[in-house]
């Protein structure tokens, strides 16, 4: 199989140095292994993520798994109804650590066209279990989920598995772990605004 980016940069026989924190990270961001499971009309975008033409398994995301127990990855893909938000919390708990959560689409984010009058759409699936990344829109298109995807990968790269400077002495002695290095998203749109806007957490408010 050619493979273009390393075939016939090195000698022929040679060593490549990294650190094992590197090297371990590079292979869990590239084995990602999401839980099978959808809500409602955003799982039919995260199917299609999984299909030939948007192919998630580029990015070695592509097993997903019919039990949280082998699933290292919770995409909430829908609208999460009260009734259903205990066992979202249920499922997500039966996964092992390390974990993340890809809230997409707008009613996981934030209740979206259930917002006002859906009593019974939870406002936010952060109410429920830890959300890492944020896919918005109505439904999120598969390369919007790719996106978030990749911003999982950068949360996986940016763990230390070292420990802090200082805590332990010798090798292999147990100290502090070292802070992870949270990478600031390097194309999310982000604009920074001149003035101060209060964030909008009223509508998270369960009410009734
Ligand atoms: S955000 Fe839109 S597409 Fe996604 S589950 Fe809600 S109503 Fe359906």
């Amino acid at each position: 199989m050619t493979q273009a980016w390393i075939e016939g940069r090195f000698d022929e026989e040679s060593v490549v140095l990294t650190t094992i924190e590197q090297a371990i990270n590079w292979a869990r961001q590239s084995s990602i292994w999401p839980m099978t499971f959808g809500l409602a009309c955003c799982a039919i975008e995260m199917m299609a993520t999984g299909a030939s033409r948007f192919d998630i398994d580029r990015f070695g995301a592509g097993a997903f798994r019919a039990t949280p127990r082998q699933s290292d990855l919770m995409i909430v893909a829908g609208t999460v109804t009260y009734k259903m938000a205990s066992r979202v919390q249920r499922l997500y708990h039966q996964m092992p650590d390390p974990k993340f959560v890809i809230a997409m689409g707008a009613c996981t984010v934030g209740g979206g066209p259930y917002f006002k009058w859906g009593y019974h759409v939870v406002k936010g699936v952060d109410l429920v279990v830890p959300v890492d990344v944020y896919v918005p829109g109505c439904p999120p298109r598969p390369e919007a989920l790719l996106e978030g995807l990749m911003r999982i990968q950068d949360k996986i790269r940016g763990q230390r598995m070292g420990r802090k400077k200082g805590t332990g002495t010798g090798f292999g002695t147990r100290g502090l772990k070292a802070e992870d290095e949270l990478p600031l998203p390097h194309h999310s749109g982000y604009v920074q605004t001149t003035v101060d806007i209060e964030p909008l957490t009223d509508h998270q408010k369960i009410t009734g």
